[in-house]
């Protein structure tokens, strides 16, 4: 260990520069969602919605299936948060809040959410906001086209109506297309709305199924009057729909006292969305079109490296602070970088640095309290594939044989060295896979070994000849 060590401070030595922040000015901004403040849902097909999900209960009732019972109605569900990042997603978080419930009956132009603040909206038709939106950021089209962000349950209760095969890429409100949407009954009456759902993306339970909290409902989509991939939350006290539930509870809460959340998140939550880095900006394109992400995390050495950082809720006059971290720890970069707006969501870089030495760096930030590190690589090495360790190689360091441990088969080999430049491929299909590799043939050094196994595992390691 002492040896590779030696051996990474030399290489290092060799680029070593001091610079505490790198001399491009940011690309970057507010990304603003529904910025033409669209009704989420039209008077028609409110109307529709109430009716459907009335015939629903009625249906079950008289299947004898309704779940719910009037003589026993208990008490408010308590929700958790109803959108999280699918498994797949390495992103701190992937949502942002664009607006809450208006408390202001009149219209237009008079906004008052739970909170006294104004994040909602109302139109000159009279329509006063109902629900919460929660939308996807960053790269909602894409998070969409990924499945990227779920919908699930916020309480457990019996699904009384659902509805899909709606077109999802609606980019405004001129539209009479229905969203896709599932409904769900709890055991006190109430009711709640998961609306704007992508197509062909709901739970395959039918209507009379139960859910649990936290069930997959369907994937954020962007159905009916909408102008990007969000949820619509809204909760009413029972099917009679006289009654509108705000689920925070807050000084200008009209509706309710209670909070209906379990542990109820706060107004404003500034905080760090996702740590990214990139072969080129990203590319934002009108909507409904996917973005181009450009999303990097394997660089070639001396290729260059784009940084950027996506904030929700950022706040004037805070701080993020930044770095870019060497394979051995030092610091490339680091520096604040000053906010000077309040954006829900935002998102900053386009800094570049030139990836000079192979191994893991990292590109890191920290903003309210919160530290989000992105590891990139540099040269062949894989690093998700390093930490795998199903396999060992000895001696290490070795003279002239390197011999494979393992419980896979391997069917390719490549040794790389420190630039990330392969020396030496070796495939075998035999029943026995790759044993052992013979390193007559290679200088003295530090390498990578590569290693592919015959169901697609992978795996790197360090070694040393001598
Ligand atoms: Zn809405």
């Amino acid at each position: 260990m002492k040896t590779i060590i030696t051996f990474l401070s030399l290489v290092i030595g060799l680029t070593f520069c001091f610079s505490q922040n790198p001399l491009q000015e940011p690309n970057g901004g507010e990304y603003t969602f529904n910025p033409s403040q669209e009704p989420c849902v039209t008077d028609q097909q409110r109307t529709f919605i109430e009716d459907e999900t009335s015939n629903g209960i009625e249906l079950l009732r008289s299947q004898n299936r309704l779940a719910y019972n009037n003589t026993n109605r208990g008490t408010h569900p308590l929700f958790i948060w109803p959108v999280q990042k699918a498994s797949h997603v390495d992103y701190n978080e992937i949502w942002g809040i664009s607006n809450y419930v208006d408390h202001d009956a009149t219209a237009p132009n008079s906004l008052l959410d739970y909170n006294c603040g104004t994040r909602t909206y109302d139109t000159t038709s009279g329509y006063n906001h109902r629900g919460l939106d929660v939308y996807i950021w960053p790269f909602s089209w894409y998070a969409m086209d990924n499945d990227q962000v779920e919908i699930i349950a916020g309480a457990p209760g019996q699904i009384i109506a659902k509805s899909d095969g709606n077109f999802d890429r609606s980019c405004d409100f001129n539209t009479t297309t229905p969203w896709n949407a599932v409904y769900i009954q709890h055991s006190d009456g109430s009711i709640a709305w998961y609306g704007h759902l992508k197509n062909g993306s709901l739970t395959t339970k039918n209507i009379g199924d139960m859910v649990s909290e936290g069930e997959f409902l369907g994937i954020m989509g962007s159905s009916g009057v909408s102008t990007g991939p969000h949820l619509h939350f809204e909760v009413w006290t029972d099917a009679t729909y006289t009654q509108l539930v705000d689920p925070y509870s807050g000084t200008c809460n009209s509706m309710n006292t209670e909070t209906w959340w379990q542990s109820q998140r706060p107004y404003n939550s500034p905080g760090i969305n996702a740590v990214l880095t990139h072969s080129a900006s990203p590319v934002f394109p009108n909507c409904p079109t996917s973005e181009t992400t450009n999303i990097k995390n394997q660089f070639d050495l001396n290729e260059t490296v784009t940084h950027f950082i996506y904030l929700r809720d950022q706040v004037a006059g805070t701080i993020v602070n930044l770095r870019v971290i060497r394979p051995d720890n030092t610091d490339l970069y680091n520096w604040d970088f000053n906010l000077t707006n309040n954006y829900y969501s935002s998102y900053w870089g386009g800094w570049t640095s030139i990836a000079n030495i192979a191994g893991e760096w990292k590109w890191e930030a920290t903003y309210n309290g919160e530290t989000v590190t992105h590891s990139y690589n540099v040269g062949a090495l894989s690093i998700e594939d390093e930490t795998l360790e199903t396999t060992s190689v000895y001696p290490n360091p070795t003279k002239d044989v390197l011999n494979i441990d393992t419980t896979i088969k391997i069917t390719s080999a490549t040794i790389i060295d420190v630039t990330g430049k392969s020396i030496l491929e070796i495939s075998n299909q035999n029943s026995s896979g790759i044993e052992s590799i013979d390193l007559t043939n290679i200088s003295k050094g530090l390498y990578f070994l590569s290693l592919n196994g015959e169901s697609g595992e992978s795996e790197v390691h360090r070694f040393i000849k001598n």
